[in-house]
């Protein structure tokens, strides 16, 4: 599949407004999809271990949208082939007391996956540069005055692109998807929530209030795309109005990133090989 039609790479500013919520790109059904991902999770836990022999890279996975965009089942899909032992998801709610007396990069640091592991985040410090600059809530983290001023969100931007670079030239690749809901199916999908019972619990009252602010959301993921991609960590918009659409999209680009990286596994030297020989003859005798 053509993956540069979604993917923000910092070259040319973007509009959210341009891109499809329920493009298809040519896939006829739902079965279809479900086929390809399938061949893609295997392709994947091929590479995930190439991932963790190779032992140089890690890999970390950001999911941010709005409710309901999918990202819970997106991940449960998507990852459904890989090794639980390679892999840690985590997901990013409301900061505790002890969280906001750190900086805001440092709950998330503490959950960057090591050489060699897939770490998945659901959530994660773009929240400090979408709710938090929605809500406002730049008061409430005991930031010293003199570092509150209106270039807070320029300045959060750049301290994201730097951190990323950081961990990047460290090897620890970066991929961002936003999965881009549009408004209406955001609302087919809170109302099966609310209508349907083992779905009930998922439906919270502050997502109607979250959605009254649709427009201001949208405007801060779109300013938040354009400042932080870059060639290293750049964002994918997924169109996401069709989860089996959605889930394909993301496993194929998880899958060239990793392929990108070139790994192989270890060689062994001259000795190594040779000890292995008398290895297997000592087996073979016993
Ligand atoms: P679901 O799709 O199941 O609702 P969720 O990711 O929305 O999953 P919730 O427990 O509903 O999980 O919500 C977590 C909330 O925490 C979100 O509203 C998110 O904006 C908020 N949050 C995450 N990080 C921060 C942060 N740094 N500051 C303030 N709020 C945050
Ligand atoms: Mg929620």
């Amino acid at each position: 599949m053509e993956l540069n039609a979604f993917t923000v790479n910092g070259k040319k500013k973007i509009k959210l407004e341009d891109f499809s919520t329920d493009f298809t790109g040519g896939i006829k059904s739902k079965k279809e999809a479900e086929k390809k991902l399938a061949r893609n999770i295997e392709k994947m836990a091929e590479l995930q271990n190439k991932l963790y022999a190779h032992d140089k890279y890690s890999l970390l996975i950001i999911f941010q949208a709005m409710d309901a965009a999918g990202k819970d089942s997106a991940i449960k899909h998507v990852m459904s082939g890989v090794n639980p032992q390679g892999t840690q998801v985590f997901s990013f709610k409301q900061p505790s007391a002890e969280e906001l007396d750190h900086d805001f990069l440092w709950r998330t640091t503490k959950a960057l996956p090591e050489r060699g592991r897939i770490g998945i985040f659901n959530r994660s410090y773009y929240e400090e540069v979408l709710v938090v600059k929605v809500h406002n809530l730049v008061q409430n983290q005991k930031i010293p005055a003199e570092f509150v001023t209106e270039n807070i969100w320029k300045e959060r931007y750049e301290q994201i692109r730097d951190f990323e670079k950081h961990i990047s030239m460290s090897g620890t690749k970066v991929i961002k998807f936003f999965l881009n809901v549009s408004k209406d199916e955001q609302k087919k999908r809170f109302l099966k929530r609310l209508e349907t019972p083992s779905k009930n619990w998922k439906f919270s009252a502050a997502d109607l209030a979250e959605r009254k602010l649709w427009n201001k959301y949208q405007k801060s993921y779109e300013d938040a795309i354009n400042a932080t991609s870059t060639k290293l960590a750049p964002w994918h918009i997924i169109p996401a109005d069709n989860k089996w659409f959605a889930r394909l999209v993301i496993s194929e680009v998880i899958n060239d990133t990793l392929e990108s990286l070139k790994m192989e596994y270890p060689k062994l030297n001259e000795e190594q090989m040779q000890n292995l020989g008398m290895y297997k003859a000592e087996l073979e005798k016993d």
